[in-house]
């Protein structure tokens, strides 16, 4: 156990000379944050305290599509650029308040810590940009590469906190982690979509200079994202294809792992599209794969195909179910799109907008039911690998083969992360993920994406 506790970094308390089994650190630096004064990581307190409590401008998907509809030119650039510089800094603040109101043995795990330092460092670095507004293409280039390094900055967040969670896993109730990580990672993916809606326009742009704008035509930009694309949405997009490469990739994984990889048969509607963020089907898809391909080739029915079900069914407009959307808290909503629950809502308004449900049906013997409980915490797993049998941290496995992978979830399973996180995305665009097991035969997992809406 002992290896598991990192050295300290200098420049921050010495996460071991913490005098933690005394309660009175938890009170001294403790909770809402009023004693942080002087502490080290009190810098930018104030910017911090303000803009986390700031009144927030509301954020429907219509914004976030409305400059990326083609064709793309130089007033929707810079707008993008502004919308996003007016989102972005309340998001980070709110989320640097939670982290302060963990308790302090929490945020001084050097995991913790660098990812609360990453925040600070991109809000201050964000901060000047918006205080002065993008109104040239230079600017919008220069704060397109630094928004960039920002998003690239923060990719490891998750298997990095997950570390951290696990190190002080002795000080915080599987309870609390949970809750914190839930609405921190709900948050995340909001604040990545506005990140990166801007980029795939600041990339797609790359060619365009203030010179080819003074002309009165417009030319196309060179690197124009694909027709069907609105930024990181694809307006056209097919599951079925998605679940064949997430095939591809865990199957792949599997061969190394265990020298088998299962069939998969996809059945129902596989021409079904709708229009949804590749990237957050992708991971879903990928992580219920990797769990349904496990227990298959673990409980020695490699031979019975994984069957994955497609079915398509148009939403009753008008009867949207209200959207979870994230719960960065504090995020105001839109008059006209408001419901009681207080999240951000993400508003589509197209009535063509599409439900797909995909079934994965698998041979893997069921969940059994005193796991059932748990499958939805963070960290929660019954995944040890040999190497790791008895080390009291099996999940370690996964989190190295993470890092030496560089950020890519190469492990079939381990950090235990798998089904919250796809709950999280999921539920991110009114979807949903329910598991149904048939303890001794297999299980059946239904994933309910809602389509985007279309935009016209
Ligand atoms: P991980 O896969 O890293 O363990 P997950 O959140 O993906 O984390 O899953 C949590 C646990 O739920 C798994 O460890 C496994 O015990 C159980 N589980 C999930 N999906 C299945 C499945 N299709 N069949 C059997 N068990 C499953
Ligand atoms: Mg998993």
């Amino acid at each position: 156990m002992a290896t598991s506790i990192p050295r300290a970094m200098p420049s921050r308390p010495s996460y071991r000379a913490l005098p933690i089994r005394r309660p009175r650190i938890f009170r001294q630096y403790s909770s809402q944050g009023q004693n942080w004064a002087g502490h080290p990581f009190d810098v930018a307190k104030d910017n911090v305290a303000q803009l986390a409590a700031s009144p927030r401008r509301p954020l429907t998907l219509a914004d976030l599509l409305k400059h990326g509809r083609p064709p793309l030119n130089r007033e929707a650039l810079l707008a993008s650029a502004n919308f996003t510089l007016s989102l972005l800094p309340a998001r980070l603040a709110s989320r640097i308040q939670a982290l302060r109101n963990l308790p302090f043995i929490v945020v001084s795990n050097p995991h913790v810590s660098k990812i609360y330092h990453n925040y600070l460092h991109s809000l201050s670095t964000l901060l000047p940009y918006q205080q002065r507004r993008i109104t040239t293409l230079e600017e919008e280039k220069q704060f397109g590469d630094v928004l960039a390094d920002l998003v690239q900055t923060h990719t490891n967040t998750i298997p990095v906190l997950a570390r951290g969670f696990l190190e002080c896993r002795k000080y915080v109730s599987p309870a609390d982690v949970t809750s914190f990580l839930d609405t921190h990672l709900r948050a995340r993916i909001g604040t990545r979509l506005i990140a990166e809606q801007h980029l795939a326009l600041h990339y797609a742009s790359q060619p365009i200079s203030d010179k080819t704008f003074d002309g009165a035509d417009e030319p196309a930009p060179k690197n124009s994202i694909p027709s069907n694309y609105i930024g990181v949405i694809d307006t056209a997009l097919q599951p079925a294809r998605i679940i064949r490469l997430c095939e591809d990739f865990v199957g792949e994984i599997c061969e190394l792992k265990y020298g088998v990889r299962p069939r998969l048969k996809i059945g129902g509607e596989p021409e079904a599209s709708f229009a949804h963020v590749p990237v957050h089907v992708e991971y879903i898809i990928t992580e219920l794969l990797k769990n349904a391909f496990r227990a298959t080739i673990e409980n020695g029915n490699e031979r019975e195909p994984i069957e994955v079900t497609i079915a398509a069914a148009p939403d009753v407009p008008g009867n949207e179910p209200p959207i979870p959307g994230d719960t960065d808290t504090g995020f105001e909503l839109d008059s006209e799109l408001s419901s009681a629950n207080g999240n951000e809502t993400i508003g589509y308004s197209a009535p063509s907008s599409q439900s797909i449900t995909i079934r994965i049906r698998d041979r893997g013997g069921g969940i059994p039911p005193e796991v059932l409980p748990q499958i939805w915490s963070y960290s929660f797993t019954t995944f040890s690998d040999m190497d790791f049998e008895g080390s009291e941290n099996g999940n370690m496995d996964a989190l190295n083969t993470i890092s030496a992978s560089g950020g890519h979830l190469s492990s079939i399973a381990g950090l235990g992360y798998g089904l919250p996180l796809s709950r999280a995305y999921a539920e991110y665009f009114g979807g949903s993920i329910a598991v149904q097991s048939l303890w001794g035969w297999g299980t059946d997992v239904y994933l309910t994406l809602r389509g985007v809406g279309r935009i016209d």
